[in-house]
């Protein structure tokens, strides 16, 4: 048979059994290219339909194959260069992302503030009212309202937008104001780099000047004891002066360790507002906002099975849609629920999803900055005893691990000692608050390990 007859034959026996939809969006444009000593190249137009003629339909693919010629052995998939038309389309697709992330790029040398975030494309929900409401009246009385404003939450929900969009949204207001944004690490090393060139000085009239000075992830001045003495001067100087202060942290100020007590106390001082996570009628109106933005519309069982399969981290939300977006641009028609779901199979079904002892225990050295041995040898020392605690907890309630066994993990403790932990966290939680948000906390932080 010739390539053509050949690949005639297996597109009418597969067209037999599936939608005219998907036969028409995955074997349009596809060809045998050559048969060569039991193997068969077929020749597909962008690379998701090789993707998924590969995982889906290879198997049936090579049976028919096989039923018409028992010499083939074996189907390989590649990109063909032939259809001008579908690679044109697919290069437009991949300009239009290449331009997304070309915008970040737009950052203000001065401000660092980039004009994508802002408050208008900021969606408020249950899970950020608070946080919300407290960055507006900030952006709209900076220096009077709340000094420092503290915002915290778990990773991907929305810190970094919203001290974004403050800065932006001050200038807008203000345009004499002098506004900086700044990630505490490169604070950090800004401190480092004039102490080196001993212009400690220029450094500290530079910082301050500014009207409203914006400082992303502080959880990361934990143990620099030299920024954060320089830290607490500016600080200090600033808010005497009715300056207004932004702070952004994973986590609530009485839970960032190694952080000096003079500085907390600040952080404290003023207004504290977490970002919780979003419920999922609020992710799926995030969904549409974001395809709105896109000017792209999926259907509601699609919205609706990505808002229920990605649940702790809108960064992730927007990395999805992301995917159906050049999807639609390249097969001119929207994904339905089944090819969305190939389509997100390895954002979703990523081991990076569950829970396991080790990003626990990962995550419980990480939140409470201490090293993995002392977790799991056996000591009394007060700053471990705790965070052990902690994590026996979560290996029970997360992983629901027998307490022999997460005894035997920690340092070879008895199953009695896990018992204790357990129920003296379970207890506690009653009553603590904070620890509560603590724990919260860290399981975001296991999910995304
Ligand atoms: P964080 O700093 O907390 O890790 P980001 O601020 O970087 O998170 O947010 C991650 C992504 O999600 C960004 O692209 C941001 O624009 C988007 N995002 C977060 N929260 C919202 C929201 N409430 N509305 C719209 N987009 C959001
Ligand atoms: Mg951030």
């Amino acid at each position: 048979m010739t390539n053509e007859e050949l690949w005639e034959a297996v597109l009418a026996q597969i067209q037999l059994n599936i939608s005219p939809a998907n036969f028409a969006t995955w074997f349009k444009n596809t060809k045998i290219t050559s048969q060569k000593e039991g193997q068969v190249l077929v020749s597909v137009p962008h690379s998701f339909a090789k993707e998924w003629l590969e995982q889906k339909y290879n198997k049936i693919i090579f049976k028919i194959l096989h039923s018409l010629d028992d010499e083939i052995k074996e189907v390989k998939y590649l990109v063909g260069k032939q259809d001008l038309k579908i690679l044109k389309r697919e290069r437009v697709a991949i300009s239009e992302i290449d331009q997304l992330e070309f915008q970040e790029f737009k950052i203000d040398k001065e401000t660092n503030l980039n004009p994508r975030y802002t408050f208008e494309n900021f969606i408020v929900g249950p899970f950020n009212e608070l946080p919300h409401a407290a960055a507006w009246a900030v952006s709209k009385n900076p220096g009077s309202v709340y000094n420092p404003l503290f915002i915290y939450g778990g990773v991907g929900l929305g810190k970094t937008h919203i001290l974004q969009a403050i800065g932006n949204e001050v200038l807008k207001d203000f345009s004499e104001k002098k506004v900086k944004y700044i990630p505490s690490e490169k604070f950090t090393s800004g401190v480092v780099a004039s102490i080196r060139n001993r212009d400690m000085e220029n450094f500290k009239s530079k910082y301050r000047a500014i009207d409203v000075l914006i400082i992303d992830d502080v959880q990361f001045l934990a143990g620099k004891e030299k920024t954060q003495e320089e830290f607490f001067h500016t600080f200090n100087a600033l808010y005497e002066k009715n300056k207004q202060i932004i702070l952004s942290s994973d986590r609530p100020p009485k839970a960032i360790s190694a952080l000096a007590e003079r500085l907390r106390s600040r952080f404290e001082g003023g207004m504290i507002a977490d970002i919780s996570i979003p419920d999922l009628e609020t992710r799926i109106a995030i969904l549409k906002a974001k395809a709105q933005e896109r000017k792209v519309d999926f259907s509601d069982e699609v919205y609706n099975y990505i808002a229920s399969v990605i649940q702790r981290n809108i960064r992730e939300l927007e990395g999805a849609l992301n995917r159906l977006v050049v999807y639609q641009k390249i097969n001119n028609q929207p994904p339905d629920v089944e090819i969305t779901k190939t389509l997100l199979k390895n954002l979703i079904l990523s081991p990076a999803k569950v829970a396991t002892p080790k990003k626990i225990i990962q995550a419980v050295v990480e939140f409470y900055d201490l090293k993995e041995k002392d977790l799991l040898i056996s000591t009394r020392r007060k700053e471990i005893v705790r965070p052990r605690q902690v994590a026996m907890y979560l290996m029970r309630e997360e992983l629901k691990s027998s307490f022999p066994f997460i005894g035997r993990k920690f340092g070879g403790k008895d199953h009695t000692t896990a018992i204790h932990a357990y129920e003296k966290i379970l207890k506690e939680l009653e009553t603590n608050k904070n620890l509560g948000e603590e724990i919260n906390l860290i399981k975001q932080r296991v999910f995304s390990l």
